[in-house]
């Protein structure tokens, strides 16, 4: 089950501007192939009317899970600046939030800025993990790599680790690195730092659910580094 909406898109070749179904709510437990779409990135490929060519624009939009009990909300600045229309976007998204409280106040709720965001949030909720331990450790691997790959010819820049799944038997956690490499690169750390972080470290505190706070991201995780230093 979906809500839909109409948007206007722009054909990156040719320039032609065209009317479009998009999706406004996505329910993914109660449509799997829907949610299928969501991770392979799908439901923002379009294709122009005028002259054929297929192209993939990512939009705003909600990612509601009613089993795992989470929403994310893809928000992207569609509207430039500090304009009426990008005024009564944010505005929108805060009602979307202060909605979503109220009917369903056991449910997470996520803020993210980026379709690979958004992707890896359901791959995280969808193995039962807390996304605030993951979203540290991807932080922390990707500090790691970038120190470990500064000397490589030629030196490969590592922008960010997502997690990919759950691995092996004794349980490992996958992360694919987006990076200057040509080729996919994939990390994996084992369970047991997840572990410590949940229950043993000094900061596992900082992994519960906390009022208000949405974004979960690297700016969030860097905050997180502080607070261990101080
Ligand atoms: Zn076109």
């Amino acid at each position: 089950m979906a809500t839909r909406k109409t948007m206007i898109k722009t054909c990156p070749s040719c320039g032609a501007f065209f009317n479009t179904d998009a999706y406004e709510v996505i329910n993914a437990s109660l449509d799997l192939a829907l949610r299928d779409e969501v991770i392979w990135g799908r439901i923002f490929d379009f294709t122009c009317p005028s002259c054929g060519q297929h192209f993939r624009s990512p939009y705003s939009m909600a990612y509601k899970d009613m089993e795992k009990e989470y929403v994310i909300f893809l928000d992207l600045d569609e509207v430039a600046g500090d304009s009426n229309e990008s005024i009564r976007e944010k505005r929108l998204l805060a009602d979307q939030i202060a909605e979503t409280r109220e009917l369903f106040p056991s449910y997470r709720i996520r803020v993210v800025h980026d379709m690979m965001d958004l992707i890896e949030k359901i791959h995280i909720f969808s193995a039962g993990l807390n996304d605030k331990i993951i979203t540290y450790l991807g932080y922390k691997i990707k500090d790691d790599v970038t120190l470990k790959m500064k000397n490589a010819k030629p030196p490969i820049r590592v922008h960010k680790a997502l997690f990919d799944s759950l691995k092996g038997k004794e349980g490992e956690l996958k992360f694919g690195l987006l990076s200057s490499s040509p080729k996919p690169i994939f990390v994996t750390t084992p369970s047991r730092d997840y572990e410590y972080l949940l229950k043993k470290s000094p900061l596992r505190h900082q992994f519960d659910e906390a009022d208000g706070l949405y974004q979960i991201d690297e700016g969030w995780a860097a905050g997180i580094d502080k607070v261990l230093i101080a």
